[in-house]
């Protein structure tokens, strides 16, 4: 029997707020001792109330309009009430019937294809304390709380089961975390937790409507591990199903080392909330001005900026994609282009070359040291970039162009300063090229020979020769010519 996979995702995003959702204590919490940043209402100490952090509630409105949902003048938020020792309250402060957004959307590529994915809704919580799980020296194991994160506000996305591959979930979850990150309303980094991700994932037989009981996946800390948790889940159901056994309705955890999911916990385990309205917040009422006033400071989204590349500046939909995956590329790339340096190439030459470059040999650089464009553009800035493009065509090749993009990177210094400095200029007029081509021709008697008998291949080396006489600083093309000039001249 064949089966369809069916994959829906839950998404929690750390919002990027100064302080946290219902107190004053801050957020920046990753380099602090532990439980430093706590007070009395995130401990929820008797006789406290909680104050709905305004700003946070404007990052969930943002994203929630980013992802065309409608946003309702009357929200609320409930407790959701679970005991754990992960939350020191008893219970979290979320919303449940009335969220802050409701039935959006988010376009995805499939197969070259446009799909678009429903989003259920979009709703403000706050985050829980940290557990750290140790083993003393006897051997015993024990947990430690750290309640910085807790009442961190988190916005969670909730999508709607339209995902039919790990590959979809994947392209989904990194659309999700491109738009948050063009709002910067969070960092978004699965690493560090402050994009976290929960997987449903069942299959049911082609042509069937009816699902097979679905595993919740947790655990998750990368994309690389979503992708893998859900090949590895579908595949699981699957040899389940076809060896006749019964699949139950599960939480699993992702294990990185073993590349499996084990079952935490069955339904039977699973938590009543005993949601009720939050007693000590009143309603959250949203005017449909400050809905349009938000609206109206939105910035151009990935999706759209994309396909304004494409028609602006005639980029391949795979080279705008790449240009436009953050927000900060795409500035850089469009920053080069308005630079007096880069106009002294041709119009039409100008984006293609700029996106060349930034996709190309930046990146090389980026990845190499571990740096992000913004850290790149501290380095090499976008008219810096455009001069050495400009460079690349006419005083030094390419080959060199690259080392110097390098050691711009490296030193801060400007393409044309290292290229007078180190005497990198090209060579490109025949005279001086010609005294140089006449010397390998008449040292080099082998591959003359085998060029001369039509291994065509042979010139390569001889071109080679000359290069490496003139440091790299020749025009191979010219040399090429000049070579098969005299060779096939003789
Ligand atoms: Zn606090
Ligand atoms: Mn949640």
């Amino acid at each position: 029997m064949n089966f369809e996979t069916v994959i829906g995702l839950e998404v929690h995003v750390q919002l990027l707020t100064k302080s946290k959702m219902f107190c004053s204590c801050s957020t920046e919490y990753s380099d602090a001792p532990p439980n430093t940043f706590v007070c009395p209402v995130c401990l929820a100490l008797p006789g406290t109330l909680p104050v709905i952090n305004q700003q946070a509630v404007e990052y969930t409105i943002m994203t929630a309009l980013a992802l065309h949902c409608h946003i309702p003048g009357y929200t609320k938020f409930d407790r959701k009430n679970y005991p754990y020792p992960d939350l020191m309250k008893g219970y979290q402060i979320s919303q449940y019937d009335a969220p802050l957004g409701q039935r959006g959307w988010l376009d995805i590529e499939a197969n070259d294809q446009r799909k678009r994915i429903g989003i259920t809704r979009v709703h403000l919580e706050e985050d829980v304390a940290k557990l750290l799980h140790r083993t003393s020296v006897n051997g015993e194991s024990y947990s430690l709380v750290d309640v910085n994160r807790s009442g961190v506000p988190l916005m969670e996305i909730v999508g709607e089961p339209d995902l039919r591959s790990p590959e979809e979930a994947r392209q989904y979850l990194m659309k999700l975390r491109s738009i948050v990150r063009y709002l910067r309303v969070s960092m978004a980094n699965m690493e560090e937790g402050s994009f976290r991700c929960d997987a449903n994932i069942s299959i049911r037989p082609e042509n069937s409507t009816e699902c097979l009981p679905r595993a919740e996946v947790k655990n998750m800390n990368s994309f690389r591990a979503v992708y893998r948790a859900l090949e590895y889940e579908a595949r699981r159901q699957r040899k389940v199903a076809t060896e006749g056994k019964r699949l139950v309705q599960e939480t699993r955890g992702w294990v990185e080392k073993t590349g499996k999911t084990v079952s935490m916990r069955s339904k039977e385990y699973a938590h009543d909330y005993r949601y009720l309205p939050e007693p000590d917040l009143p309603p959250l009422i949203i005017s449909q001005e400050r809905v349009n006033d938000i609206e109206s400071r939105l910035p151009e989204l990935p999706g759209t900026k994309r396909d304004r590349f494409i028609a602006e500046y005639r980029l391949s939909t795979y080279d705008a994609s790449l240009l436009t995956s953050s927000r900060e590329m795409a500035d850089y790339f469009e920053a080069c282009l308005k630079t007096e340096e880069i106009k002294q190439l041709p119009q039409g030459k100008r984006a293609k070359e700029i996106g060349n470059w930034l996709l190309g040999e930046a990146s090389r650089i980026m990845n190499a040291k571990n740096v992000d464009i913004s850290e790149f553009s501290r380095h090499v800035g976008p008219s810096q970039l455009g001069e050495l493009i400009v460079c690349s065509h006419n005083t030094i090749n390419t080959a060199t162009a690259k080392a110097v993009l390098e050691e711009m990177f490296d030193t801060g210094k400007r393409a044309n300063d290292i290229i007078n400095q180190r005497g990198l200029s090209q060579i490109s007029d025949a005279g001086a090229i010609d005294a140089e081509v006449t010397r390998v021709i008449a040292s080099n008697h082998q591959a003359v020979a085998d060029y001369k008998a039509g291994k065509a291949q042979s010139i390569k080396f001889l071109v080679g020769q000359v290069m490496k006489a003139t440091r790299g600083r020749a025009n191979p093309q010219v040399v090429t010519e000049l070579l098969k000039q005299k060779l096939e001249g003789e």
